[in-house]
């Protein structure tokens, strides 16, 4: 049944969270969180009964909007046969949704190593990388996030790292291509694919290869700002990896499963990495569940010899009966193609309207359901609204904009300067222009920042 408002409880719910709960990245004196009745779809409520449209899909993680009625009977049919058994067994629900992804990730990554979450999928496949070429170290990317854990955030190159870095993890990082803040001095794409490309080789020379485990991208990079790889520069990354015998690593915890209009960024590319991380879209974060996709050459290593590593809940029964349900709900209900239409033929145009009425909007970029506004002071000198890892009085800007939204019924993802059009990939066309007009609304008020 799905809960009502009801301020009472609703009150009761937010002093107990203020009480006990320690939130994640954030001050906890500081922090005002909204106590959420209930959700279904692309909606959620409150309480008090204000209703939000959810652009964020959570954490760009609920690809299939929330309480899908297929994945709920199938979680609880899975509670009724077999709650749970430990990961060194064959469980039906685990093989299953193993072959599932296997057969839709690309190229040869046909085993899958199964985490609770994207951060320890990438602490795996950093370790998988490690002992097949026993070389230490790990190139990633300066605008990059791969995760909260302690080997994962250190692959980051997001500011979030900076106050858990332990400096010693042998991670260097290397700037990969971004036209709109080129780091070399690139007027296009071509010119910073190949500068990017350049500065990769010279890095990994300089760094000596014969040190170089793993290279970790994010085939698009979510987080930092969703900046889609020029043409070429992933099949470059791809043929640098190959000629120095390093492991290519593409993340795509938040990537994957659709988010782009393909099942995995790879596609876009036409790229097979050699380890390929997944977590949030696999199952729609119905309950956590995240892996590894393992090329045949790297699973040849651990044929003979033990893969040294694995977690207590690796491949959970009920995630994976919900990873099998949702992809089964993804391919019967065309639920990527939809996204891949929607995110071209209406979302896209109504963001290139957005940016030309209103000066905040410094660029547009993304694909399928995954989409930035990047929003700026002078579109001339591309100085962000607020300025780099704003707090406090010099992110108020982007608050204002985050309250206009909200007023709106808007449920808005913000980062840093960026505002993220993230929905669940099947949003109707009428939700997504119903959230693209309070959009336009919110941009009004960042507008009084230029
Ligand atoms: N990698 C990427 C690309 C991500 O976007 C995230 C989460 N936003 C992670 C890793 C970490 O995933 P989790 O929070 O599930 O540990």
């Amino acid at each position: 049944m799905t809960p009502q408002p009801n301020p009472q409880v609703g009150a009761a719910v937010k002093a107990a969270d203020r009480k006990h709960v320690f939130h994640s990245w954030s001050a906890q004196e500081l922090i005002d969180p909204l106590a959420v009745a209930g959700a279904e779809g692309s909606y959620f409520w409150d309480y008090e009964g204000n209703r939000y449209l959810d652009f964020t899909s959570g954490l760009v993680y609920t690809n299939i909007g929330y309480q899908h009625p297929k994945v709920v009977a199938a979680i609880q049919e899975q509670a009724g046969k077999m709650t749970t058994f430990a990961p060194a067994f064959a469980i039906e629900s685990r093989s299953e949704a193993a072959r599932l992804i296997a057969e839709r990730t690309p190229g040869d990554l046909d085993k899958i190593f199964f985490t609770n979450a994207g951060a320890d999928a990438v602490e795996h496949a950093l370790r998988l990388a490690r002992l097949h070429t026993g070389r230490p170290k790990v190139l990633s990317a300066y605008r990059s996030y791969h995760g909260g854990t302690q080997q994962a955030i250190n692959a980051t190159g997001d500011p979030r790292r900076w106050a858990s870095d332990t400096g010693t993890a042998g991670v260097v990082r290397f700037w990969a291509p971004f036209l709109y803040r080129s780091r070399f001095y690139a007027e296009t794409e071509e010119q910073e694919c190949e500068r990017a490309l350049e500065h990769l080789e010279s890095t990994i020379q300089f760094e000596g290869p014969q040190t170089i485990a793993a290279i970790i991208l994010e085939t698009v990079p979510g987080t930092a700002g969703i900046m889609l790889p020029p043409k070429g520069y992933l099949a470059g990354v791809r043929e640098l990896c190959d000629r120095y015998g390093i492991v290519f690593i593409l993340d795509e915890v938040m990537a994957g499963f659709g988010r782009t209009g393909k099942w995995f960024a790879a596609d876009l590319y036409d790229v097979t990495p050699d380890l390929l991380t997944f977590a949030k879209g696999v199952n729609s974060g119905y309950v956590p569940l995240g892996g590894v996709a393992i090329s045949s050459a790297i699973a040849e290593t651990f044929a003979k010899r033990p893969y040294p590593g694995g977690l207590t809940y690796s491949g959970h029964p009920l995630a994976c009966a919900a990873a099998v349900a949702t992809i089964n709900v993804m391919e019967e209900e065309g639920i990527i193609e939809h996204a891949a239409k929607l995110g071209s033929e209406v979302v896209e145009p109504a963001l290139r309207d957005l940016a030309e009425r209103h000066p905040s909007v410094g660029e547009v970029r993304g694909v399928g359901m995954f989409w930035a506004l990047e929003l700026v002071r002078d579109r001339s000198t591309r100085e962000p609204l607020v300025p780099y890892n704003a707090a406090g009085e010099a992110n108020a800007p982007m608050a204002a904009f985050g309250a206009a939204a909200k007023a709106n019924g808007l449920w808005p993802f913000i980062n840093m300067n960026r505002t993220h059009v993230v929905p669940a990939l099947n949003i109707t066309e009428s939700e997504a222009k119903e959230g693209l007009s309070a959009l336009d609304a919110a941009l009004a008020v960042a507008d009084e920042h230029v």
